[in-house]
Order: C-alpha cells, then sequence, then structure tokens
C-alpha cells in the first residue's frame, strides 16, 4: 500500500457531545524513514554502477541472483552501508573483494558491515547475492510486485511494476530516488524459448544447455532504480529508425509474437510521439540506449528506454477520453503518456517521491502538447480544461517528505491545468517551449527538489510564482476572482487562497480582452460604460463570482 490512514477518534466531554471527531491523520513508522530518507549509511556513498544477473523462473515465481553495486566514497570513515530489499526476498551474503561481510536485516533495509574504513574519493564494491518469491503485484501497476501472467497460447509472461513501491521489491538497491548508477547492465536468464527485455541496449545473448538463455542489457545513462524493466514473454521483434534532434534514434519494438501486426500498425504513434515531444521539451534524453515499447500485461509504466504497454492497441485510455471532449481518443494514451516521462520522470526525476507532481504534472501536460502539435492549440486547450472534471481537491499535490509519501492523484489533472495557467502567464509560445527545453537541458539527467523546479520556473518567466506554487501544490482551495461594479468602476479580488496569492489573470470586459493583476485586496478599474460584461479566461483554472448581488 502506499498510503497509511489512519482513524483517530477523539472523545469531546459532555455527554451529549459524545459523537467521536473522526480525523485523518497519518502516523509513520521507523521503516517508513529508512525507506523515505538520505540516511547516514546512504549518505556517505554515491552511486556508479549496478550490474544485476538474475534468473527468472515462472515455474514457482521465485528470483534468484546478485547485484554488484560500485560506488564512490563521499565522506571518510564510513563502513556500514544500507542495501535495500523487501520481503519475502533474502539477502543471503554479501561479498567486498571477493570475501564475505556480515549483513544485518532490519525489515527492508539491510546493513552491511564493509571490510574496512572507506577512503574518500575511492571507488568501491560489494557483491549483493538474494533470492525468493518476490511480491506479487494485486493490482500493476498500481501496487507494487511481479505479475506472472501467461499470454493468450499459455506461455509464461512476466513484468515488474513498482514504482512508489520501490524498486526493492525485486532486487537489492539502494530504494531512493535521490542517487542513480552513471550505467547499469541488467543479466536476465529466461527460460526456454522465452526472452527477457529490458532497458538500454541488447550486448549479447548467451545460450545455456538447458535450452535458457540469458540476456544481457547495458543502460549507458544513468537510470532511476524504479525504471528498471524485467519483460520475458513470448515476443515478437522488428526495429525502425527515428530522424531526430541529436541524429539517428533506434527504435525497437517487442510485442507479444501473435499481436506483431497490431503492433506495426498501433505503435506508429511513436514517430507522431518523439516528433511533437522533441519540439516541446528538446532531443529525446536517451540516444546511446533507443527507444523501446514492449507489451506487458498491466496498463503500462515509463520504464527508462523501455516504455511498457498493455492499453490493447487502441486510442485512448482503454480507450475511453479522460477530458470528455474527443480529443483524447486521438492518441494511444500509453503510447503518449509513458513516453513523455522519458523527459519528466527519466530525465528529470524526483529526489523524493513527495515531489511526483514533477513527474505526473508535466507529463499530463504533454498530453496536451502532443494534441497541440498535431491538431493545434484549440485542441490542446479543450483537452486540459476538459481533464479538470476528475480533479478531486482532496488533499495537497505534494506529499510528506523523507517517509516515501505521495501527494493527491490530482498532481496529473490539476498540475497540468497549474502548468496550463503558466503558459497563459507567459502569453508566448515560443518563450513557454523554451523554458520546457530550458527544463530538460539544465536538469538533464539530474534528480531535482520542487523547490528547483519552483525557482527555474519563476527566474524564466520573470515573475516570482511562489503563491501560485503555494495555491496550487500546496493548498486545496480553488482561487476565486470575486468582483462588483459601482457605476464605472470595476473591483476585483482573489478570494478563496493563500494569504499572500497573486497571479495575472486574462479577462474580457464586454467582449474586450484584458489583464488583471489581482491581489487578495479589493483593486479598481476605470471602465468606459456602466454594467460590465466580465468573463474570466476559460484556460485559467479559477472560478470567478460577481459579489455585488451577495
Ligand atoms: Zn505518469
Amino acid at each position: 500500500m502506499k498510503t497509511r490512514h489512519l482513524l483517530r477518534t477523539m472523545a469531546l466531554g459532555s455527554i451529549l457531545c459524545l459523537g467521536t471527531a473522526a480525523a485523518q491523520a497519518q502516523e509513520f513508522t521507523r521503516q517508513d524513514t529508512l525507506r523515505g530518507s538520505i540516511t547516514p549509511e546512504r549518505a556517505w556513498w554515491d552511486l556508479s554502477f549496478y550490474h544485476l544477473d538474475i534468473a527468472v523462473n515462472p515455474q514457482d515465481s521465485s528470483i534468484s541472483g546478485s547485484n554488484t553495486i560500485r560506488y564512490k566514497v563521499l565522506e571518510p570513515n564510513q563502513q556500514r552501508m544500507q542495501v535495500d530489499l523487501q520481503p519475502p526476498m533474502r539477502i543471503s551474503r554479501v561479498t567486498q573483494q571477493g570475501k564475505d561481510v556480515p549483513v544485518q536485516q532490519d525489515g527492508n533495509a539491510w546493513f552491511v558491515q564493509l571490510r574496512e574504513p572507506q577512503q574518500a574519493g575511492t571507488e568501491g564494491e560489494i557483491k549483493v547475492y538474494y533470492s525468493g518469491k518476490p511480491q506479487v503485484s494485486e493490482n500493476p501497476p498500481w501496487s507494487g510486485g511481479i505479475t506472472w501472467a501467461r499470454d493468450a497460447n499459455g506461455k509464461p509472461w512476466v513484468a515488474n511494476s513498482n514504482q512508489g513501491d520501490g524498486a526493492s521489491l525485486w532486487w537489492p538497491c539502494k530504494d531512493h530516488m535521490y542517487d542513480e548508477p552513471d550505467s547499469m547492465r541488467i543479466s536476465v536468464r529466461a527460460p526456454k524459448g522465452l526472452m527477457d527485455v529490458s532497458n538500454g541496449q541488447l550486448k549479447g545473448v548467451q545460450e545455456h544447455a538447458d535450452g535458457s538463455k540469458t540476456y544481457h542489457w547495458y543502460v549507458a545513462n544513468p537510470i532511476n532504480n524504479y525504471g528498471v524493466n524485467l519483460s520475458i514473454g513470448d515476443y515478437a521483434h522488428y526495429a525502425e529508425t527515428y530522424k531526430g534532434e541529436k541524429g539517428e534514434l533506434a527504435l525497437n519494438f517487442f510485442p507479444l509474437r501473435y499481436n506483431l501486426d497490431k503492433a506495426k500498425k498501433q505503435w506508429a504513434q511513436t514517430h507522431q510521439m518523439l516528433e511533437a515531444f522533441e519540439h516541446w521539451f528538446g532531443p529525446y534524453p536517451f540516444y546511446e540506449d533507443g527507444f523501446k515499447l514492449i507489451e506487458v500485461p498491466y496498463l503500462g509504466m515509463e520504464h527508462q528506454s523501455a516504455v511498457t504497454y498493455g492499453n490493447g492497441y487502441q486510442n485512448g485510455y482503454r480507450g475511453r477520453d479522460l477530458s470528455g471532449t474527443g480529443w483524447g481518443l486521438k492518441f494511444d494514451f500509453i503510447i503518449i503518456h509513458e513516453a513523455g516521462h522519458e523527459w519528466f520522470a527519466n530525465n528529470i526525476t524526483y529526489k523524493d517521491v513527495a515531489d511526483m507532481w514533477i513527474h505526473e504534472s508535466f507529463t499530463n501536460y504533454s498530453e496536451s502538447l502532443f494534441l497541440d502539435y498535431h491538431y493545434g492549440t484549440q485542441a490542446a486547450n479543450e483537452y486540459v480544461i476538459g481533464l479538470r472534471n476528475i480533479i478531486q481537491n482532496d488533499i495537497p499535490i505534494i506529499g510528506v517528505y523523507n517517509v516515501n509519501q505521495e501527494g493527491s492523484g490530482d498532481m496529473y489533472p490539476k498540475g497540468s491545468n497549474m502548468l496550463h495557467n503558466l503558459r497563459q502567464i507567459v502569453n508566448n509560445d515560443e518563450k513557454w517551449r523554451s523554458i520546457l527545453r530550458g527544463l530538460n537541458k539544465d536538469f538533464y539527467h539530474q534528480t531535482v527538489t520542487t523547490q528547483q523546479i519552483e525557482s527555474y520556473l519563476s527566474q524564466h518567466i520573470g515573475r516570482d510564482l511562489t503563491p501560485v506554487f503555494d495555491q496550487y501544490l500546496r493548498d486545496v482551495r480553488i482561487p476565486r476572482l470575486e468582483y462588483r461594479v459601482n457605476g464605472k468602476t470595476l473591483q476585483y479580488r482573489w478570494a478563496n487562497t493563500v494569504d499572500t496569492f497573486n497571479m495575472p489573470v486574462k479577462v474580457t470586459v464586454n467582449g474586450e480582452a484584458q489583464w488583471l493583476e489581482p491581489t487578495t485586496t479589493w483593486q479598481e478599474l476605470k471602465l468606459k460604460k456602466k454594467k460590465p460584461k466580465l468573463e474570466v479566461d476559460p484556460n485559467f483554472y479559477v472560478t470567478a463570482q460577481n459579489v455585488a448581488a451577495a
């Protein structure tokens, strides 16, 4: 489970008032802190390389093998290292320079006692051996784990999905998003007749006497741990090339064998996707690793350079349009959304899952930018406005820091509507595009905090947007433009907001476009005639109310 809610009851004193006030509160455990914070046993070392080397056995739903972890020492004299692996998976031994070192389990965390105090600036390596039957996902991709499925021919079909719950569900790693290895090798031994598709480029296939094969994949770029992919199945394969901003990009496609024809038709959208997103966001961030689509038995996930797909070869979100405008049926939601994450999630990655809006708000907005590129700005506007019907305004978008706790699902449609507000404020699409491209260039292959992204946007838009971010990311109220008319004077202000809220808004007064700079105190505008008709530009996610009559 990602969220742990605890109902607390409070007795209220008198007998008559004995009803209980139930307040929702969240309690976090030591395990949440070990998982969600940069503990001292994590902070002193910087990941440089992983070699995950495993055998996957669909017969008994088990995984066994090792992960070699190479690291740079940042602080002197440290000897204790935290590695994460969630039960029922177990670490059997850890070696350093070929010799066993002690390891002590504390729930999901394992503390390795290295052979000697580490010297700052040096590089070290440990090898972690492990095995077990990893947690099975009850509802992939929303609940973490492995899916052990069978295709229509009865052949095993295995996939992982573990955002939030963590990659340590199935392999031992530093399971915190702030640190990524600079590169990674993934070797997966798959049973006879089946293939593994992981991230990056396929470097070799090793045949074993029993007919099983080990697929060796190499990722030449930093990779976030939840993006590491395991897909085993009876796959067909075809390849294409995309000529993009950084030259030739290798596209490799892995549908189930019997879906090859469907895939060749539906997955052609990959080209439209790359054209639109390179325009808006800049070059695809992982040319060296290529781009892949892989069919899986769940809806889909943004695994880096290995996007997984389970949308049934149809447009929309499982054939539906989430915006209710019709525009959502113009594209395959999973191809466009999950590939959008290559820029916002895989290129620019949150350090703490509390800041997950950096992934989901921008990627949700990428859907409308895809429409903008291929169908025009009116289509894009209608789509993002249409998505407001699924906003809950239940809890803030930003979650709780240092305990692996994400915020509201509103990070998708409300976050993209906040970005749409910013686009209106910029009021210059070429500038807006240069800011989106600038984010991907200046934070290239980095993990970031919300403060970094907020400051960047304020700086490049040229206005302190702190109140806007506080309002939409840290509060659940939607700003209300209150106005009243006195003769030829229009009075206006923001209400239902944080104290310091201010945000420009575009309105039409008697059909004439006009920018207002409301704050939370009343301001005035002299009008040409009495009884004006005022309308707020629908692209702003705000409400408006004439309070004169009230
Ligand atoms: Zn997403």
